[in-house]
């Protein structure tokens, strides 16, 4: 399967750029749904009054035809994508691995196989840095 990386952080609910263990990295996005309803938006969190995206809504909403998909459906269709290197063997590949956090060495993390090794990597969720 072709990944294409995304353009715009518009396309994206997520997307994060890792340093790994000798030299290794992950690259890791997942696109935001298409809208079924018209094809033209993209669902994302319902904006709020204030302009920003409502991160504890229930429901994901299309911006262009305000056509909402419950979480647990949206989030069971998306799937994270990984353009990576292994830290283990230096396998340069790219993977798909599903939207869900889980236990990854104690961590919650999105995990995926190396393809040539086969090791586990987990893409963790990063600590908050303090802006400079
Ligand atoms: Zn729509
Ligand atoms: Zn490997």
């Amino acid at each position: 399967m072709e990944l294409k990386k995304p353009s715009s952080m518009d396309e994206c609910l997520y997307f994060t750029n890792r340093s790994l263990d000798n030299e290794g990295y992950a690259v890791a996005w997942v696109y935001r749904k298409e809208c079924p309803k018209c094809k033209k938006g993209r669902l994302g969190k319902p904006i709020k009054k204030d302009g920003k995206a409502d991160k504890k809504a229930v429901v994901y909403e299309c911006p262009k035809c305000k056509y909402q998909e419950p979480n647990d459906k949206v989030e069971s269709e998306l799937k994270v994508e990984v353009e990576y290197q292994c830290p283990y063997c230096s396998f340069g590949g790219r993977a798909t691995t599903e939207y869900k956090r889980n236990n990854f060495e104690g961590v919650p993390a999105y995990v995926f196989e190396c393809g040539k090794c086969g090791k586990k990597i987990g893409i963790t969720k990063k600590l908050k840095k303090t802006k400079k």
